[in-house]
Formats: structure tokens, C-alpha cells, sequence
């Protein structure tokens, strides 16, 4: 954990600092990929954006190591979702500070994460639950485009507040970025308007807020990838996947397969890659949730 930890200052050593200071431009910390995607959208070349999450990183529960934390006291914002890493939770300033779920309408977690809470003879430890119980609400808002589109123009605003020299350049991107997000939410909602099921069966419960937003159910067995699944629960996901006529268990590419494989031969189902976006994917946040119409089209049977 220390070599790490290290290692990650090692690498960012200085950098973020020297160009900071050389550019005079604001530095703003994002936590994890979409929310860096969104503040460089908005920032533009009038901010210094850093990412806290390197590429390729599972960002629930993510440690920081000293330049992290150093690098988020000298940022003039930090760009978080309370919740999903506790570490970030702890270490930003309420003033220097933007949560992009206050931003939104945001859904409660899962009602099954409460029975596990009560259940503490029912596999999962106390100790653990209570790790994760910080928040009461589904973290995962950046899956719905047009929640996404709330939280740019209120974080527009902060950084223009935060930089009023460049208050214009800040509304006329985040004006564009908005833009792009409600082109993107209507391609979605056309293209999963016609299905045959409407049922996403994964193991990360990452996809409520898109499940929401177009109609779809979303059953799943946790919100944290990093948490040991309940058996449980797990058997409670395949029977209703069995009774639904499930045809496609997603996965995702930074968690281990294992459960979303068990589940689906459990149902006698396939599995299907869909990016929760919570790291950088090949393209950006806009072609990522494209290809994730693509694979919902065809494992949900929509017409296109
Ligand atoms: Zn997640």
C-alpha cells in the first residue's frame, strides 16, 4: 500500500504544481473519469484539470496517497461525488469543494442494501456495511446524460465564479457541453424507446440513474464492485432474472467477471461488456454511453 502510494506521487511529482504555477490558470481536482471528462469540457484552456483515479483504476474506495491529498488542498476546486470514495469524502474543503450529486435529483440505493443492513447474521460483516453506508443515495448520477447536462451548468457557474476573468469562456462551454449531453440523453431515449425486455441484469448496480431515466429495470447485487456479494442475494438476482426471460448479464471491463458469470449461468444467460464509466474508456464519455446504446439495443432487443 505505501509503495503505492509512492509510486502515484512519484509519478504526478510536481507536475500539476509547476504548470499550475507557470499557466496561472486554476487547478481543478477531478475525482474519477466522467467528472474529469465534465470540468475539462467546462474548464476548457482556462483551467488545469488533474485527475485523482488514474486511467485503468477502479475508482470506488480509492486510497490517496500524500500528493493527492496535498494536490486537493491546493486546488482551487475538487469535483467529487460524495460517496463513492471516502478517502476524497474526507480530504476536500467544504469551500473549495463542488459534490455533483447536490446538483441533481438523486435515487435512493437500492432497497435490498437496507435488508443486508438488517440482516447482519446474513453473510456480509457489520464492519463492512458500515463502510458503505455513508450515503443514502445511488452515487452512480453521470449515467443519466441529462442529470449529467444539470451538473455542467451548475458546475459552470462555480468556476466562473471561481475565475470571473474568464467568467464568458466558462458559460459559452458549459452552454455547449449541455448541449452535446441533451443531444446525447434523446439518442438514448429514442433508441431504448422500443424493446423486447426491459430488464438490465448486472452485478454492479452502476446503471439505476439510466434505468430511471429510460424506462428500464435495473436488477442487481451491489452498488460497491467491491464488496463480496450475499449469496443471498445473489440467488434472489437469478430468479428474477429467470422469471423476466433474461437473456444478457452485463459486465464491465475493471471488475472481475466472476459474479456476473455465476449469475449468468445461473439464468442461462450470456454476458455483455457496458461501461459504467467510472475510468476512461477508449473514446470519451460521449462515445462510451454510444457504444452502450449499441450493446443495450442489442441484448434488450430494441428496435433501432
Ligand atoms: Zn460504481
Amino acid at each position: 500500500m505505501l509503495a503505492a502510494a509512492l509510486a502515484t506521487a512519484a509519478c504526478g511529482s510536481g507536475s500539476t504544481q509547476t504548470t499550475a504555477a507557470a499557466t496561472g490558470k486554476p487547478e481543478v481536482v477531478a475525482a474519477f473519469y466522467p467528472l474529469q471528462w465534465l470540468s475539462e469540457q467546462v474548464g476548457g484552456s482556462d483551467a488545469q484539470v488533474t485527475v485523482l483515479t488514474a486511467p485503468g483504476v477502479e475508482p470506488h474506495d480509492l486510497e490517496l496517497g500524500i500528493k493527492q491529498v496535498t494536490d486537493i488542498k491546493n486546488a482551487a476546486l475538487t469535483v467529487y461525488i460524495k460517496g463513492i470514495q471516502p478517502a476524497v469524502d474526507d480530504a476536500v474543503e467544504p469551500d473549495k469543494s463542488f459534490d455533483a450529486a447536490t446538483a441533481v435529483a438523486t435515487l435512493p440505493a437500492g432497497e435490498h442494501e437496507e435488508h443486508a443492513e438488517h440482516e447482519e447474521h446474513a453473510g456480509e460483516s457489520e464492519e463492512e456495511h458500515a463502510e458503505h453506508a455513508d450515503v443514502s443515495y445511488d452515487p452512480h448520477i453521470w449515467l443519466d446524460p441529462s442529470r449529467l447536462a444539470t451538473v455542467a451548468t451548475k458546475l459552470g457557474e462555480r468556476m466562473a465564479a471561481a475565475d470571473p476573468a474568464h467568467a464568458q469562456g466558462y458559460r459559452d462551454r458549459t452552454a455547449k457541453t449541455a448541449a452535446t449531453l441533451t443531444g446525447l440523453d434523446q439518442e438514448l431515449s429514442q433508441g431504448l424507446s422500443t424493446c423486447r425486455s426491459k430488464t438490465l441484469v448486472t452485478a454492479h448496480e452502476a446503471f439505476g440513474y439510466l434505468a430511471d431515466r429510460y424506462k428500464l429495470k435495473q436488477v442487481g447485487i451491489t452498488l460497491d464492485p467491491e464488496m463480496e456479494p450475499s449469496p443471498a442475494r445473489l440467488s434472489e438476482v437469478a430468479k428474477l432474472a429467470k422469471s423476466e426471460g433474461v437473456t444478457t448479464v452485463f459486465t464491465e471491463s475493471l471488475v472481475s467477471p466472476k459474479v456476473a458469470e455465476v449469475l449468468a449461468s445461473q439464468v442461462g444467460a450470456k454476458t455483455a461488456v457496458l461501461d459504467p464509466l467510472e475510468s476512461k474508456p477508449a473514446g470519451d464519455y460521449v462515445s462510451a454511453m454510444r457504444d452502450n446504446l449499441k450493446t443495450l439495443q442489442t441484448a434488450l432487443g430494441c428496435m433501432a
